[in-house]
């Protein structure tokens, strides 16, 4: 088995998804007492959604380098980065490790593919919704449509993220507001939606809608299982 790399605590939140879903899916693969073989360096999130806020991309970029090394160091055969925002700075991570990132919207877009998912909707951070780094990816690599959400909408999904769900806070309006604009995506000709951030499954799931959802921490963790697995 490989031993995953994980770039945590963006947030702690949704790193301890990560670490669950990697953990049961080891065990029903292997069965026994088998769990995942780890290597993590989770970092402060307080410093990056600072930067994040600033817009100094580059000085996020080396601190997830910085620790992206030390993940290598501590003998990962590969590396999750555990958010779809800061995957905004994998070309400058990857410059500085030889370990393979497994891309989070490459995982998503696999899985969409497979499902013959041809025109999506896109929840994340602002960032993610409005910068290119994501959507162009599934646009141009993977040839899928990609919808976010009006001004206002944004607004309420960054703000539900870092207000509420990287603080550990569920709140059924907020679950509402959500749902209600993942329908209006559907209206304007979603096949389903990207839960693009990796808390956003903390709060909304598929059994609260009938609009197909793509969870990126469980198909980045999935997928993640699968890579560990492949023999070496
Ligand atoms: N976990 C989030 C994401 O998947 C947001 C936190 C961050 O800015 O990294 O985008």
């Amino acid at each position: 088995m490989k031993t995953i790399g994980m770039l945590g605590g963006m947030s702690w939140e949704s790193t301890a998804s990560y670490y669950r879903v990697l953990n049961e899916g080891i065990k029903s693969a292997l069965g026994g007492f088998h769990s995942a073989k780890i290597c993590m360096v989770s970092v402060d999130f307080e410093e990056i959604e600072k930067l994040q806020q600033a817009g100094n991309w580059e000085r996020t970029g080396d601190i997830l380098a910085q620790a992206a090394r030390s993940i290598e160091a501590g003998g990962a055969d590969f590396l999750l980065i555990c958010t779809n925002t800061m995957h905004k700075v994998v070309p400058q991570i990857e410059k500085q490790i030889s370990i393979p990132i497994l891309h989070i919207a490459d995982a998503t877009a696999d899985r969409l593919k497979e499902n013959n998912v041809k025109c999506v909707g896109l929840l994340g951070t602002r960032f993610t919704m409005e910068q290119e780094f994501y959507k162009k990816r599934l646009s141009d690599k993977f040839g899928i449509d990609v919808l976010v959400p009006d001004e206002k909408q944004r607004s309420v999904i960054h703000n539900v993220i870092y207000d509420e769900l990287c603080m550990g806070e569920i709140n059924d309006n907020s679950r509402a507001s959500y749902l209600k604009i993942i329908d209006e995506l559907k209206q304007q000709g979603a096949e389903a939606v990207i839960l693009g951030c990796t808390e956003i499954a903390l709060l909304v799931q598929q059994a609260h809608t009938s609009v197909p959802l793509y969870d990126t921490t469980e198909i980045h963790a999935q997928q993640a299982i699968a890579y560990a697995l492949e023999s070496l």
